[in-house]
């Protein structure tokens, strides 16, 4: 084991430099994390050009690894052993809470950032918060006595859990959120790795028809929505969406439309209400600052719709995300496009944005190297 490790560091806005990293002591509740992946997400996107408030930061939120250092009580009480393959939640709970107690970890205050600024989680907490390692973007990794690990089912690569958090995300949204179920029928808008996961997710419950929106840059991304189960892939910036709905849909329209175009502003919300059939349900997903002047709420009443709104996952969520990918029922290396090293970290951010290597839909960074 060595003692230091060289860490990918946010040092300021979309600037990333390498540092040499202590690797700290493990105490008996506690474990080290070697880190096999560490998945890119659009919030990495948004947060890596932000800048830095207060010391550096390691990011690296969505994380899978060996449990490579493991404290007595940490194996105990996590009931898990040194080499075994987890998941890591991002989560960083208290513990003690009723969201905790119910595995809704993301509305604990403790790590909750939209209550309290200071809230840890994994891939945003600075390096001034001991021992430092907490984000994925490093070879070795601090887990906590708190941290939520899961284990990786038999037959999982590492690759492919690293699809983890918008496979848990789909399950949330589609199923638990949205409703989705046997013979729905359902509007997917955005064909990003989150809506991916919903299409998954709702073939996976059985729904009958699924229909997916995007732009004429996601003609790539479309195509893989529908090996992965959508049966209707619709460019709103060449067809007449809510037309090709209604056509599709005999008239009726869908019983769950699920929007993952967060920054895409009013219109997805839009076309998900006037698609939505009566008693319809629309799950929408924005950013914080998102806003809808002249929201057309008598529509909602008239049509007699359910509107919710969601965010990350529960602890359910990912156990069923990561038994759907244990199930290989959908070909997930269409969406595990690119990998890299650690040396081309911020590379591999803009590549989730768009600005790097085309066609990425899912992007994983490998701290040890890509095989
Ligand atoms: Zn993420
Ligand atoms: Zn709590």
């Amino acid at each position: 084991m060595p003692e230091q490790v060289l860490a990918a560091l946010k040092v300021a806005a979309s600037t990333m430099e390498f540092r040499e990293m202590e690797i700290p002591e493990i105490s008996p509740d506690a474990a080290l994390l070697k880190v096999e992946v560490a998945g890119i997400c659009g919030t990495d996107v948004s947060q890596y050009r932000l800048p830095l408030r207060g010391s550096p930061i390691i990011m690296g939120h969505e994380n899978v690894g060996y449990l490579s250092r493991v404290g007595k009580l940490f194996a105990e009480r996590k009931g898990v052993k040194e080499g075994d393959l987890v998941f890591l939640e991002h989560y960083l709970p208290c513990g003690n809470c009723e969201w905790d107690h119910m595995g809704e970890y993301r509305h604990c205050t403790a790590t909750d950032w939209f209550y309290d600024p200071e809230a840890i989680r994994y891939g945003y907490t600075p390096i001034s918060t001991p021992p430092a390692l907490w984000g994925g973007f490093s070879p070795y990794l601090y887990l906590a006595p708190n941290a939520i690990i899961h284990k990786v089912p038999d037959g999982v690569t590492p690759v492919e859990a690293g699809t983890a958090t918008p496979m848990a995300n789909g399950v949330q949204w589609a199923l638990f959120e949205g409703g989705v179920g046997y013979a729905s029928v359902v509007l997917i808008q955005g064909p990003g790795q989150q809506g991916l996961s919903c299409v998954m997710a709702s073939k996976h419950a059985g729904a009958d028809r699924i229909i997916v929106t995007g732009t004429s840059k996601d003609a790539r991304r479309l195509e893989v929505c529908q090996a992965m189960g959508a049966d209707d892939v619709i460019d709103v910036d060449n067809e007449d969406a809510l037309e090709r709905i209604l056509e599709i849909t005999g008239g009726r329209g869908v019983d769950v439309s699920v929007d993952c175009t967060v920054g895409a502003g009013t219109a997805p919300t839009l076309l998900g209400i006037e698609a939505a059939k009566r008693r319809g349900a629309v799950l929408v997903v924005q950013g914080e600052d998102s806003e809808f002047p002249n929201f057309p709420i008598g529509r909602m009443t008239r049509k007699y719709i359910t509107m919710k709104s969601a965010r990350g996952h529960s602890y359910r969520a990912v156990e069923l995300g990561l038994h759907q990918i244990a199930s290989h029922r959908f070909p997930l290396e269409l969406m595990t496009t690119h990998s890299f090293g650690l040396e081309e970290i911020d590379y591999a951010i803009k590549s989730v944005s768009g600005d790097g290597a085309p066609g990425a839909i899912h992007v994983s960074v490998f701290p040890w190297g890509v095989s």
